[in-house]
């Protein structure tokens, strides 16, 4: 008979083997990562969004007074998430990349934890909301600013360069990915020889695809997500627990760190 508790310390000393050997491996992160952290998955159904009817770039740029609900919303959503902080998952993806064992990270999130733990090459395919853009005149400006003058505006705040649109440097709802971050991704996933997708449902697309592709490269693809995904069944491996824990069993499972000149 299987013992499961077996079968799943077999397959993070599989995984913890393969990613020794690795020579380009990639991990791919959805909003499972991040509630270890506290920030609520707004697209799930008990998520805060579940009620509130998101505001489409093209109502966006059209209408003030959608201009106004988007940035209602946003507030909102900043007050809740602003004062995360990065979890053991976090970290330890990047442990592996400073050492060496990663080449980086692909997110769909958009908290920005993968650079405060000290990822270096992270791919937003969502963008960020850490980040306002003036959709004129491309001028970035910090968040918690933008959010304090709306706050005492009570209004959409605007560009102080150009008097231009400000958004959260977000891909809305009805926007296009942003093509570069995709084609670079996308050449990750194809370079990879182990593909992680940690806490995706792997549902929301062209995001999904990436490890779609990766799987399709030849890459060992290794699900790491509480709930059942579409490409559980092209994994190499699947582990549906705490994702930081998971991590952290792997990384004790890893010999020494390599030192950097023998690389
Ligand atoms: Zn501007």
């Amino acid at each position: 008979m299987n013992d499961g508790a077996h079968d799943h310390d077999a397959a993070v000393q599989r995984v913890a083997r393969w990613l020794a050997e690795s020579r380009s491996a990639v991990a791919f992160t959805g909003a499972g990562i991040s509630t270890e952290s506290g920030i609520p998955d707004f697209r799930s159904p008990s998520g805060i969004w579940a009620q509130t009817k998101p505001v489409y770039f093209d109502e966006f740029v059209s209408s003030a007074e959608a201009r106004n609900e988007y940035w209602r919303q946003k507030a909102a959503m900043w007050r809740e998430f602003s004062g995360a902080r990065p979890n053991t998952g976090h970290n330890i993806l990047a442990r592996w990349e400073a050492s060496g064992r990663l080449r980086g990270v692909i997110t769909q999130n958009i908290d920005e934890l993968h650079q405060q733990a000290g990822s270096q090459h992270v791919l937003e395919v969502h963008g960020t909301a850490r980040h306002v853009v003036c959709l004129e005149c491309g001028t970035r400006y910090d968040t918690e600013r933008i959010t304090r003058q709306y706050e005492r505006l009570g209004a959409a705040p605007t560009c102080d360069r150009c008097g231009g649109m400000l958004k959260h440097a977000t891909v809305s709802f009805g926007q296009s990915l942003p093509q570069e971050v995709i084609e670079e991704s996308t050449r990750w996933a194809r370079e990879s020889d182990l593909f992680f997708a940690i806490g995706s449902s792997l549902v929301v697309y062209p995001a999904a695809s990436i490890p779609e592709i990766a799987a399709r490269s030849g890459s060992r693809l290794v699900i790491i997500n509480r709930d059942p995904t579409p490409l559980d069944d092209r994994a190499s491996v699947v582990i549906r627990q705490s994702i930081g824990e998971v991590l952290e069993r792997i990384d004790a499972l890893l010999p020494d760190e390599p030192a950097p000149e023998a690389r």
